[in-house]
């Protein structure tokens, strides 16, 4: 039913007092390492909530791309999808300082070698899949070979995360466009925009999208389309870790889509499983299953 184009990434992860300076060493907590990055994240997160969900991805011939290939089919997503060699799978390396906050460096890896070909030689996905959703982990030319490459009956969702200009192309293609307040900011980019999110909603549908949807956190999401924009309550719940809310979200959403929902009330479904997911610590970890979705309070 769904097909996530995009990003395979061991996370690794050692907490600190503080970061280093220059050429200083400082010591820090065990290495944590976890399956990441935004596709196999997304992959997850909707394979976790029962969607049939496949991966179009790359990862290395090595061990991070064994841990990404076995959390994936943990989940029961569909690997056919997964090309492995290359390069190394790519890695974020993150520090957490005793303040919580991250800094984080990417090695992209494998997943800058999924190219434009991947993604035409997976026709077959693609006709098996009535939404396909994308994010911006990937070379850009692979994400505009996928918009090319969708059948026309084929919904696709893009995430633009991390953002960056998008050609006129793929704009026009997204149904909706997904990204949170700053993802929305770095969009419009030089536009004079005020601090209203409904004013960046309607700015950046006027760009080309079929429709957008802007997450803010706590506070909910905004769906615009040709029908104006709506509010989509949030969930009140004690979060914990807002690591993969944005992937939960996006997962949850294209999913509902693939199964005929209207727009809003994907969102609003989309919305609890965010909520969900920050209620529990770490990425994959936090994905909540379509139980604990109906278990949470509203
Ligand atoms: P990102 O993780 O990309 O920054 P957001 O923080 O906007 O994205 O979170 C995505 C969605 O998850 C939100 O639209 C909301 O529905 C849900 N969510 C995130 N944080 C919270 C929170 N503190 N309380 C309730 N829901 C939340």
């Amino acid at each position: 039913d769904l097909l996530v184009v995009g990003s395979a990434n061991a996370d690794l992860v050692i907490g600190v007092e503080r970061r280093p300076d220059p050429g200083e060493t400082v010591l820090g907590s065990d290495l944590a390492v976890h399956p990441g990055g935004k596709g196999a994240n997304q992959a997850v997160a909707a394979a976790r909530l029962g969607a049939r969900t496949a991966l179009l991805a790359r990862v290395g011939d090595d061990a991070h791309g064994r841990l990404l290939l076995d959390s994936l089919r943990g989940a029961g997503v569909d690997t056919v999808g997964v090309l492995v060699g290359g390069a190394p799978t790519g890695v974020a390396l993150i520090t957490v300082d005793s303040g919580g906050d991250n800094a984080i460096v990417v090695s992209p890896g494998a997943n800058g070698l999924l190219t434009p070909a991947d993604a035409r030689a997976a026709t077959s996905l693609f006709h098996a899949s009535r939404v396909v959703s994308a994010q911006l982990e990937i070379p850009l030319e692979t994400v505009v070979d996928v918009v090319r490459a969708l059948p026309p009956e084929t919904r696709f969702v893009l995430n633009a995360s991390p953002p960056r200009a998008l050609p006129a192309e793929v704009l026009a293609a997204c149904d909706p466009l997904i990204v949170n307040e700053h993802e929305a900011r770095v969009l419009l980019g030089g536009s004079r925009v005020g601090e209203d999110p409904a004013d960046w909603a309607r700015i950046l549908l006027a760009k080309g999208p079929r429709a957008v949807v802007v997450t803010l956190g706590a506070r909910g999401a905004l769906v615009a389309s040709r029908d104006g924009v709506a509010h989509v309550p949030a969930l009140d719940v004690t979060p914990v870790d807002t690591t993969g809310a944005g992937d939960a979200f996006t997962a949850a959403l294209a999913w509902r889509l693939s199964r005929g929902e209207p727009l809003v009330e994907a969102a609003a479904y989309a919305a609890r499983v965010g909520a969900a997911t920050v209620t529990r610590r770490g990425a994959q970890a936090s994905f909540p299953t379509a139980r604990d979705v109906a278990a949470a309070r509203s």
